[in-house]
C-alpha cells in the first residue's frame, strides 16, 4: 500500500488532449480566449474594480478581488477547459455597469447574483439584493461611490425576482427591516406569487442537506486558481456570509401593470421556470426587459446539483417564447440576474429577439426529446448519454453548459415525468451504497485487483471508470488510502476536463475531501435557522415536525391547542402529537364544541423558534404544557447543525 499520495496533480496528457479538442470543436483560440461574451462582459463600464474586498458581520474576510486575479490571463492554462476559460474570464470583470445610460445599472462580480438600480423620479427601485447582506451591503456602497449618488435613503421599491437565496439573502443589507410596509413613506416588497412557501421548501425543508451539497456545487471549501476552482459557472464565486430575509410586503399575483416612482414595469409572472416562485419585468421608460435567471449566459439547470425541486422546461421555454413574442421588438435590452446584459444595436439588431429565442428552442428541445427518448424505452442515465443540443442553439455561447448541462437536464425531465425508478425491477429495493461497494469488491476479489484495473483506466484517460471504481473501494472501506487518493487523481482529472465550473467543483471538492479531512468549515452552518426566524408560524411548526426523531416519540398521543404568541400577532393551531408525528392544522373558532378535550397551550414565537434550533431548555416556556409533551419533543430534538459536514465522497 500507499502508492498513492495526496498531492494536487496537474493536466496529465490525456486531459491536454480533450481541452484542445474542446477548443478546435468551439473555434476557440488556446493562446487568446476570445468570445463575443466576453466584450460584453467587458463592456459599458460605470466603474471597474480592480481591487476591493470585504469582510463578514463578525469580520473575517469573506471576499476580495484579488483572489481571481488568475482570471486576467488571455491563455488557456492546461488544467482548465478552455470555453470555461473565457467564462471565468468574463464573469471576473467586477463593477458598476451600464444596462441603460446612468438610469439603468448592473452592479456585477461581488455576488453570485447582479444587482439592479432603476432610477424612478424621484429615487431608485431595486431589483434583487444578492445572497448575503454583507455583499449587498458592499454592493449598495460600491455603486453608491460610482453613480455619486445617495441611493440608500432614496428607495422607493424593491422587487425580488424569484424565491433563490441569491437574489433576496441579502436583502437587510440593502434596507432595514423597519422601513418595509405599504404605508406611505414605506419601501415596499414586491415578490411573485408563492415567494414565501419555495424560500420554505428550498432553503429550510431541505436547507441543511442543500448548504452541505452545494459546498460541491459552489466549491466553497476550494481556494481559487486554476487547478482549483475557477468559476461558478453564472459568476465567479459565491460568497459566504450571513444571510436574511424580510417578508415581502406585496406578492405579485397577476400579470399586470404598475407605476412605481412615476417608471411604468410590467410584472411577468413566470411560475415554475428558473425558480418555483419566478417574475420578469419590462420597464417601458428604459425599454429594458429584465428576465431574472430565465437567461444567465449559460444553460441553466432544470436540476441544480445542490438539490432541488425538479423544474418545468416546458414553462421555461413558453416563458422566453411569449417573452419573445410580447418584447422580442420593443426592447432595447435584455439583462438578468446573472451574467451580462445583450444590447440590441446597428450590427447586431435582432440580439434581443435570438436570447429569447435560443432560450426557448433549448428548453423545449430538451423537453421534448427527452420524452422522445424516454417514451422509446431509455432510462435517465440513457438519455443523458445521447440528447445533444442541435448546435444553433447548443453552440450559443450564452447557452453553453457553464452551470447548468443538456445531459443533466435530461435526466431531470425523465424524473420530473416518471420518477427515479428506471422501471427495472433489480433496482426496486437496491443495497445501500456501502453493501453494493462491499459486494463488488468480494466479485472482483480484493480491494487491490479493484485499484489496479482502476489504475490501468485511469492511465488509458477512463476517468469516470477508474473514479468509479476507486469510489466503490472507499465505500466498501473509507480507510483504504490507495483508493482515496486514486479516486481522488480521477476526479481531478474530470474536473479539469469540465465546461461546467460547478462540475468542476463537485469534481474537485470530492477530490479535496479525498486527500483530506472534511473538518470544520466557516460557512452557513445555521442559516436554515436564520432565515426560519423570518418565516410565519405555520412554517415553524412545520420544520417542527421534520427537525424531530419521529420514533423516539411514537408513544405520545396528545390532542393540543398551541397558541404562538409573536410581537403583533397570535395564531392558534390544532395539533395531534401521534404516530410519532406532529399533525397540524389552524385552529377555528367555529369547532369549539370537536375540540373540547384539547389542551391548551400557549408559547412565545421566541421559545418555539429556541426549540427548533434544539435549546432543550425551551420547553419550560411552554405554558399549559400538563403532560411534559413539550419537554418529550424537546429531547427528541435533532440539532441539524452537527449534520453540517455530513459525508458525500465517502460513507
Ligand atoms: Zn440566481
Amino acid at each position: 500500500m500507499g502508492v498513492y499520495n495526496n498531492t494536487v496533480k496537474g493536466a496529465t496528457e490525456h486531459t491536454k488532449r480533450h481541452n484542445l479538442e474542446v477548443a478546435a470543436k468551439l473555434g476557440i483560440d488556446v493562446n487568446n480566449a476570445v468570445n463575443r461574451e466576453l466584450e460584453l462582459a467587458a463592456s459599458h463600464y460605470i466603474k471597474k474594480y480592480d481591487t476591493g474586498s470585504f469582510t463578514s458581520l463578525t469580520g473575517e474576510k469573506i471576499y476580495d478581488v484579488a483572489d481571481y486575479e488568475y482570471g486576467t490571463k488571455s491563455e488557456v492554462p492546461d488544467s482548465v477547459n478552455p470555453s470555461l476559460w473565457i467564462e471565468t474570464r468574463a464573469s471576473r470583470e467586477f463593477g458598476v455597469f451600464s444596462v441603460v445610460g446612468h438610469d439603468v445599472v448592473q452592479t456585477r462580480g461581488f455576488d453570485l447574483a447582479n444587482v439592479e438600480f432603476i432610477r424612478g423620479n424621484t429615487g431608485w427601485i431595486i431589483i434583487d439584493a444578492a445572497s448575503t447582506v454583507e455583499s449587498a451591503a458592499y454592493i449598495l456602497k460600491v455603486t453608491e461611490e460610482a453613480l455619486g449618488e445617495n441611493i440608500r435613503d432614496n428607495i422607493r421599491a424593491i422587487l425580488i425576482s424569484h424565491s433563490h437565496m441569491d437574489h433576496f439573502g441579502g436583502i437587510a443589507g440593502i434596507i432595514n427591516e423597519e422601513r418595509v410596509g405599504k404605508e406611505e413613506g414605506k419601501v415596499r416588497i414586491y415578490a411573485p406569487r408563492g415567494f414565501d412557501l419555495a424560500t420554505r421548501d428550498e432553503y429550510v425543508y431541505a436547507g441543511n442537506a442543500m448548504r452541505r451539497r452545494c459546498e460541491y456545487q459552489m466549491g466553497n471549501r476550494l481556494s481559487a486558481g486554476v487547478d482549483s476552482k475557477v468559476s461558478a459557472g453564472a459568476a465567479i464565486s459565491y460568497v459566504n456570509g450571513t444571510a436574511s430575509y424580510i417578508e415581502p410586503t406585496d406578492f405579485v399575483e397577476e400579470d399586470c401593470t404598475l407605476v412605481i416612482d412615476g417608471i411604468h414595469i410590467d410584472f411577468i409572472l413566470s411560475d415554475d421556470t428558473e425558480a418555483v416562485a419566478n417574475m420578469l419585468n419590462y420597464i417601458h421608460e428604459y425599454k429594458a426587459l429584465w428576465v431574472a435567471d430565465n437567461c444567465i449566459g449559460t444553460m441553466h439547470n432544470i436540476y441544480t446539483i445542490r438539490g432541488a425541486r425538479i423544474r418545468d422546461a416546458k414553462a421555461w421555454a413558453d416563458s422566453m417564447y411569449q417573452a419573445y413574442l410580447k418584447y422580442g421588438e420593443k426592447a432595447e435590452v435584455i439583462f438578468q440576474g446573472h451574467a451580462w446584459p445583450h444590447w440590441k444595436t446597428e450590427e447586431e439588431p435582432d440580439a434581443v429577439k435570438e436570447v429569447l429565442l435560443n432560450h426557448a428552442a433549448a428548453y423545449q428541445f430538451t423537453h421534448d426529446q427527452a420524452l422522445l427518448y424516454l417514451n422509446e424505452g431509455d432510462t435517465a442515465e440513457e438519455i443523458s448519454n445521447k440528447i445533444e443540443l442541435p448546435d444553433k442553439v447548443g453552440k450559443a455561447w450564452y447557452l453553453r453548459p457553464y452551470y447548468g448541462d443538456v445531459r443533466m437536464n435530461g435526466r431531470a425531465i425523465y424524473n420530473k415525468y416518471i420518477g427515479f425508478y428506471d422501471g427495472n425491477p433489480i433496482n426496486l429495493m437496491p443495497l445501500s451504497n456501502v453493501e453494493n461497494a462491499k459486494k463488488f469488491v468480494e466479485y472482483v476479489g480484493s480491494p487491490e485487483a479493484v485499484l489496479a484495473k482502476a489504475k490501468k483506466d485511469y492511465d488509458e484517460g477512463n476517468y469516470q471508470y477508474a473514479a468509479q471504481a476507486a469510489n466503490a473501494v472507499v465505500f466498501a472501506d473509507p480507510d483504504n488510502k490507495d483508493a482515496r487518493y486514486l479516486c481522488a487523481d480521477a476526479l481531478e482529472q474530470l474536473g479539469y476536463q469540465s465546461e461546467s465550473g460547478i462540475f468542476r467543483n463537485a469534481y474537485l471538492t470530492g477530490a479535496m475531501e479525498l486527500r483530506t479531512e472534511v473538518g470544520d468549515f466557516f460557512g452557513r452552518g445555521e442559516h436554515a435557522v436564520k432565515v426560519l426566524a423570518g418565516m410565519e408560524d405555520d412554517i415553524l411548526l412545520d420544520y417542527l415536525g421534520m427537525t424531530v426523531d419521529g420514533n423516539s416519540i411514537e408513544e405520545l398521543d396528545e390532542k393540543l391547542i398551541l397558541t404562538v404568541n409573536g410581537v403583533n400577532a397570535s395564531n392558534s393551531f390544532v395539533l395531534r402529537i401521534y404516530g410519532g408525528t406532529i399533525l397540524k392544522t389552524g385552529y377555528d373558532k367555529k369547532e369549539e364544541n370537536v375540540l373540547s378535550d384539547y389542551t391548551r397551550v400557549d408559547v412565545s414565537r421566541k421559545d418555539l423558534i429556541r426549540l427548533i434550533a434544539g435549546d432543550k431548555g425551551a420547553s419550560d416556556a411552554f405554558e399549559g404544557d400538563i403532560n411534559g409533551v413539550w419537554k418529550k419533543i424537546a429531547d427528541s430534538i435533532v440539532n441539524m447543525y452537527e449534520y453540517r459536514n455530513f459525508p458525500i465522497i465517502e460513507p
